[in-house]
């Protein structure tokens, strides 16, 4: 599916898709609300007659509602303002790493409601399901008083074929070919349930996001640092998929082949360099094992503290980032010169120690990068506050309403 953008963009004519132009008229109220039907015909170029058509169907299905009155305008009559109706359905996110699980309640715009909440991942996929389908009703009762809800996005550390639900390979976790999709529709029954990467639902969030710039976004690289590393990978406005779902690992491309084992079963990926575990291992002094994920040492010392002693003068802790910084640059360098994105995301823990990593990652990027243009490719940091992964969770679910489908 193909973002929209709310500052650049054609209203379909007579004859293409009605569908489109309601899209794109949800995605003009989402980016512009509060916003009158005079707003709209303005924004979008189209006659009142139009508008206040397609704007009754999104009323009559209950996706946008109407707000308060506004100022009067020159003729005395008050506007009256349309608003993404986010009353309407409440969202549960969920992150799933191999240490621990975070999940959050959102509104059907995004919108969080409550705290975050996390619980111990449970490897045996049918714990899992059970595990999470009783954490989520906890969360919902406790967060917003209610049992059920309208939709369900789970990122993945691993590769996920999105349509059949089905989790293709997560090294971390152990899950080979495993069927989630069904088990979890039974668990949540009558609630959509969406399934994917964790690197691929942070870059699709981050071009659905309506707070960019809405321009240059179109080839971009998302990198998520976590228990692993993951990335998404967006290129001329659509996500990479590949055809088995596989496009875009390049957590598991070695960065060295005598390297570390991962558990991928290969020796030296990027993610045994990179990883919180690997910056945590490097740490404490020992051999970075992806094959066993819960160490208890590093469940228990996490890389926050970590960050934290760096920055309260702990050589070790320093050297430990830094050496991190060199591998994420390394690696950075590899996709930049493959991709050639316009910009590249990282989110993850460790862009908290950004301040004291980033000279080390755009030395390294610039050391191995094919040309000057390449080396200077914007490298942006999207902050843990804004969780990145669990806003990829939440896009999944809210956000296929505000694209356009694919036309032929
Ligand atoms: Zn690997």
């Amino acid at each position: 599916m193909r973002r929209i953008n709310p500052k650049d963009f054609t209203l379909a004519k007579r004859g293409t898709s009605r569908e489109i132009n309601r899209q794109i008229v949800l995605t003009m109220i989402r980016a512009h609300q509060p916003v009158s039907r005079a707003d709209l015909s303005r924004l979008m170029n189209t006659n009142r007659a139009n508008i206040t058509l397609l704007v009754k169907e999104l009323l009559d299905e209950k996706l946008v509602r109407e707000g308060s009155q506004g100022n009067q305008n020159i003729r005395g009559r008050k506007p009256t303002f349309l608003y993404i109706n986010s009353h309407n359905g409440v969202v549960v996110a969920v992150d799933v790493r191999a240490s621990r699980s975070f999940l959050m309640v959102t509104d059907s715009i995004g919108k969080q409601i409550g705290e975050i909440v996390s619980f111990p991942t449970k490897f045996d996929p049918d714990e899992f399901v059970s595990s999470l389908g009783w954490q989520a009703r906890k969360a919902l009762r406790e967060i917003a008083g209610i049992t059920s809800c309208d939709g369900i996005g789970i990122v993945i550390p691993g590769m996920v074929d999105r349509k059949s639900g089905i989790v293709i390979n997560a090294p971390a976790l152990g899950w080979k070919n495993v069927d989630l999709l069904n088990p979890l529709q039974k668990e949540f029954e009558g609630t959509e349930i969406h399934l994917e990467n964790s690197g691929k639902a942070c870059a699709l969030s981050q071009v659905w996001s309506t707070q960019g710039e809405g321009t240059g976004q179109n080839d971009i690289v998302f990198v998520s640092v976590s228990d692993g590393l993951g990335v998404g990978i967006i290129i001329n406005g659509e996500l990479m998929r590949g055809k088995h779902n596989t496009a875009g690992e390049f957590g598991h491309v070695p960065l060295s082949i005598d390297g570390p084992p991962c558990s991928c079963g290969i020796n030296g990926c990027w993610e045994t360099y990179v990883s919180n575990i690997a910056t945590l291992s490097r740490y404490f002094g020992r051999t970075t094992s992806l094959k066993q994920p819960q160490i208890m040492e590093v469940s228990q010392f996490t890389i926050e503290d970590l960050i934290a002693r760096a920055r309260g003068g702990d050589g070790k802790a320093l050297a430990a980032l830094n050496s991190t910084a060199r591998y994420l640059g390394l690696g950075l360098a590899s996709v930049i010169n493959a991709i050639d994105p316009s910009d590249v995301y990282i989110g993850g823990e460790i862009t908290e120690a950004w301040d004291l990593i980033e000279p080390e990652v755009r030395d390294a990027v610039k050391e191995r990068t094919l040309t000057n243009e390449l080396g200077a490719t914007p490298i942006r940091i999207v902050p843990a506050t804004e969780h990145p992964r669990l806003r990829g969770a939440v896009a999944l679910v809210t956000a296929p309403a505000f694209a356009a489908p694919k036309v032929a």
